[in-house]
Parts: structure tokens; C-alpha cells; sequence
């Protein structure tokens, strides 16, 4: 079965967040199950830095006005096709941004442009390589079904998944002359959404099947508290709309090889953390003899991510005996309100800024437990390193992230089931509590190796998942 897959962002070619690792991880995953999945991507000079030769290069038409081309090359284990169009990717910056932090005006045409690549490769622009079905993620690529639908491969099979329902990619209406499809689209069961143009709604619509990255967000997007306007949309799609955990790449996220940590170890030989939690306190400039947990935080700084909350609650921790290790970027009031919480508690707080991949891999393998207070959150996956890492998780109770982590309650614990920790209400008193239940689970000695283990032990692998997008591939592509 030929499935191409297409996203804004894969590791390790390029990433900003967690749709990039599952972007990356899917086509070995799904290899296992006889899926034969190659990557549509943009072209990105950062990208274009790490592909060697050789490359072919594949000729595409125009695209919105845009000279554009294929490279098909094979890097990192998987089969990629670059979207090179130098008018619209060849830029400094990142995927969507400038270098100031600005999203690109044009945004809308580059992604409109990357859909339509997808709808050529749907209908055979490569040679002997047409797909059996599409899968887009995001609203970055959420225009291929109506381009798709609009053109020579219409009834070709495609499936949308949602990592984060609060980016929809909405411009005013005067972009849709530029996108080169038919007036009808731009209808209520179209890509219009009053009166505004929607790109996540369209490929919401138009997909065959809907996925979600955990069961709880499939859930939750269906109610207005968490459907950020598109709850209506969710619902129309209910009977197609699946919510599928996303696993983790267990090569890359393995402490027992892991190159970015101080000292290598597995279940058995949890004691090695030692090595890594000193390089930590190292790094973050920690009090060394201080015994109480480490807290870390590995995140985007935004209000999504619950930092505001994490602000209020740091003196807190620190009051509470804890040490709290923080490695982000984001919004510049959250960025300074952290770094100010660092200066103030010295040796208890330490702060990086910035985003660094191997230093992400030494705070899961060193750190005592990892805080993910998020509003929401599709699936998140730093919970999900933190567990396989032993590093345990304290987590808001949504999403991904209720349904990955089991709560260290009486009955978990006396099942032997309790891999972490979970707060109901997201508030920073919430918060709090759950920092306190931590800190004391952390000084019974026993009780702490059993969630540790428990957490090392749980399957955080992509197998169950990669089966259940191949079944729903499987089930399209027989209708
Ligand atoms: P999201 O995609 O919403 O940002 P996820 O938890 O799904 O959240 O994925 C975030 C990914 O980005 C994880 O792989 C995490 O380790 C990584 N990450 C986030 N911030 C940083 C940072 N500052 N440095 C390194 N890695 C980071």
C-alpha cells in the first residue's frame, strides 16, 4: 500500500514541535505493516543543508505563480520528496516565521502551494510512484482533499489529522482568488467559515477520515470548551473521526544508546540516572548537595502550555523543597517572568533559553519529574520520553496527556499500575497540589522506584498506533 504522507515538518530534517517527531517516525513504523510511506515536505534551506546527494529531481508546474520542482531523496531511512519552490521556501527563518518571530504574510500561498503538490503527486506527477491514499497533517496541509477533489485523482482516499486544532490556518476572504479552486469551495461546506477562509476546516470536511493524536482530544474537540470554533465541524465528522495516541521513536528515545546523555541505562540499571542528573545540576547550575526532586520543563513558553501557571507556582515549588530545571522559548513575558524566577532562586532554579535537542534528551534522562501543565493537549510527548526516560510525569488531566499517564491514586498504587501524576482543574493551585503529592511520593524511596518503573516499563511505542492508521488505510482503500 502507497501512502504519501504529507507535513510542514518531520524530524530529523526539521522540526518546531511534536509534529515533527510523529512526521519522522510514522514511515518506519508503518513500514512494519507493509505500508510504503513517503514524505512530502517543503524544501526549507535548513532542510536543503542535511540532504546529500543524490537527488532526482522531479518537474512540477507552476504552483500559485511559483516555479516549482521535486526532489526525491532518500535520507535518514526515509523516502522524501523536497517542495522546491525558492520563491515561497527558500528564506531565512523558520518553517513559519521570520527571524523577528513574525509569521510570513504569505503564509497562505506557501501552504495553498504545498497542499497542491500533494493533489500532483496524488494524480501522478512521479513517475511510477502514484499513492493508494493521502495523509495530511495539519492546516498546513489541510487543502490537498480539495484539491484533490478538484482535480484528475478526485475519489483518491485521504485522511486528516489534527495535532493541534488552535492553528487553522484562517485568512480574510480576499486570498481565495489565489488559491485556484473552483468558486464553489468557497461554501459553508467548503473551506468558508463566516466569511473568512478556514484551510483546517476544509481538510476536516473533506477528508475521508478524520484522526486525532489521543482518544480524549477526539473527544474533547467535540465540545466548545476545547473545539476553538471548530466543534460544530468535529461533530459532522463524528462518525469518522478516530483518536489514535501518537508513539514515540524508540531508537531515537532510547536511554540505553541515547549519544546526548552523560551515562547510558535501562529498568535495570536505573541507578546510572546519577550520572545524568549530576550533569544536569551541572548544566542548570543547580545546588549540588540539595536533596529534593528536580523538576523539568521542556516546552514552548505559551499560554497553551500552561507557563503562565508555572510562573505563578515557582516560588512554590522552590518553597516546597523542589528544584526546577526549565529549557523553552516563546512568548517574550513568560521568557522574562522565568528567567527573573532563575535569578531570584538561584541554585534552585536554573533557566535555558532556547531550543536545544540534546540537551531536551539529557533533562529527561537526569531529571527527578517532568511538569506538563497544559491547558490542552492533543497527545504531547515530552510525558511520553519522560516516562520511557524514568523521568516522571506530572501532568495536567487532558488530552494525550490523561489518557498516557496513570495517576499515582491508592488504587494505582496498590495495583502497581501508577506511572505519574495528575492535576484536575488546570490552575496553578491545582498545579501546586500536584507538585506537593510529588515531592512526598519522591522522599518514600519505594514508592517512587515503583512509578519510576512502572513508567519505564509502559508501551510507548508506535506499534499498536501504526496498526490502527493502517487499518483505517486498509478500510478506505477497500471502499
Ligand atoms: P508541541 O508539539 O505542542 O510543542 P509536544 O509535546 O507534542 O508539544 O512536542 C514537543 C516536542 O518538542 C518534543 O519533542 C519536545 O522535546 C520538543 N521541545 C519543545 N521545546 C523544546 C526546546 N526548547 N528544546 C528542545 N526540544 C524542545
Amino acid at each position: 500500500m502507497k501512502v504519501l504522507s504529507v507535513a510542514s515538518e518531520a524530524y530529523p530534517l526539521i522540526k518546531t514541535g511534536g509534529l515533527a517527531d510523529v512526521a519522522g517516525a510514522l514511515p518506519a513504523a508503518l513500514s512494519a505493516f507493509g505500508v510504503d510511506m513517503k514524505v512530502l515536505l517543503p524544501a526549507y534551506p535548513a532542510v536543503m543543508e542535511k540532504i546529500k546527494k543524490p537527488r532526482k529531481s522531479i518537474p512540477l508546474p507552476k504552483l500559485l505563480g511559483a516555479e516549482a520542482r521535486l526532489w526525491q531523496v532518500t535520507a535518514e531511512g526515509v523516502d522524501w520528496f523536497l517542495l522546491d519552490a525558492p520563491e515561497l521556501f527558500d528564506r531565512s527563518g523558520g518553517p513559519y516565521v521570520d527571524a523577528s518571530g513574525q509569521d510570513f504574510g504569505d503564509n497562505w500561498r506557501r501552504f495553498a502551494a504545498f497542499s497542491k503538490a500533494a493533489a500532483l503527486i496524488a494524480e501522478g506527477a512521479v513517475d511510477k510512484w502514484k499513492p493508494d491514499l493521502v495523509h495530511m497533517h495539519d492546516w498546513q496541509a489541510a487543502l490537498t482533499p480539495l484539491y484533490i477533489a478538484q482535480g484528475p485523482a478526485a475519489g483518491m482516499p485521504t485522511v486528516m489529522t489534527v495535532h493541534n486544532l488552535a492553528f487553522q490556518g484562517q485568512y480574510g476572504a480576499d486570498i481565495f482568488a489565489g488559491l485556484e479552486l473552483d468558486s464553489s469551495a468557497f461554501s459553508l461546506d467548503g473551506l468558508e467559515y463566516y466569511g473568512d477562509v478556514c484551510y483546517l476546516k476544509a481538510g476536516m470536511l473533506w477528508a475521508n477520515a478524520l484522526t486525532t493524536v489521543s482518544p480524549t482530544y477526539a473527544q474533547e474537540i467535540r465540545t466548545p470548551e476545547f473545539g476553538m470554533g471548530l466543534d460544530g465541524v468535529a461533530n459532522a465528522r463524528a462518525d469518522d473521526l478516530y483518536g489514535i495516541v501518537n508513539g514515540i521513536d524508540t531508537d531515537v528515545w532510547n536511554p540505553a544508546t541515547d549519544p546526548h546523555i552523560a551515562e547510558n541505562y535501562d529498568l535495570s540499571k536505573r541507578t546510572a540516572r546519577k550520572a545524568n542528573r549530576k550533569a544536569l545540576v551541572e548544566r542548570f547550575e543547580l545546588d549540588p548537595k540539595h536533596k529534593g526532586p528536580i523538576f523539568t520543563v521542556i516546552s514552548r513558553l505559551t499560554w497553551q502550555k500552561g507557563m503562565d501557571l508555572l510562573v505563578e507556582t515557582v516560588d512554590d515549588i522552590v518553597a516546597m523543597g523542589g528544584r526546577l530545571a526549565i529549557l523553552g522559548s516563546g512568548d517574550r513575558a513568560l521568557e522574562g517572568a522565568l528567567l527573573g524566577a532563575a535569578a531570584r532562586h538561584r541554585g534552585r532554579v536554573g533557566m535555558v533559553l532556547g531550543y536545544n535537542e540534546p540537551l531536551s534528551h539529557l533533562m529527561q534522562a537526569g531529571g527527578d519529574a517532568i511538569l506538563v501543565p497544559s491547558r490542552f493537549e492533543p497527545c504531547g510527548l515530552t510525558q511520553l520520553y519522560g516516562l520511557r526516560y524514568g523521568c516522571v510525569p506530572v501532568v495536567a488531566h487532558t488530552g494525550g496527556l490523561a489518557d498516557t499517564v496513570i495517576d499515582a491514586n491508592e488504587a494505582a498504587l496498590a495495583a502497581g499500575a501508577a506511572t505519574g501524576f495528575h492535576f484536575g482543574s488546570v490552575t496553578a493551585d491545582a498545579l501546586k497540589r500536584a507538585v506537593h503529592r510529588t515531592i512526598r511520593a519522591f522522599e518514600d524511596k519505594k514508592t517512587w522506584a515503583q512509578i519510576q518503573k512502572q513508567g519505564m516499563k509502559s508501551d510507548v511505542s508506535w506499534e499498536r498506533s501504526a496498526l490502527r492508521y493502517t487499518e483505517i488505510y486498509t478500510n478506505l482503500i477497500k471502499k
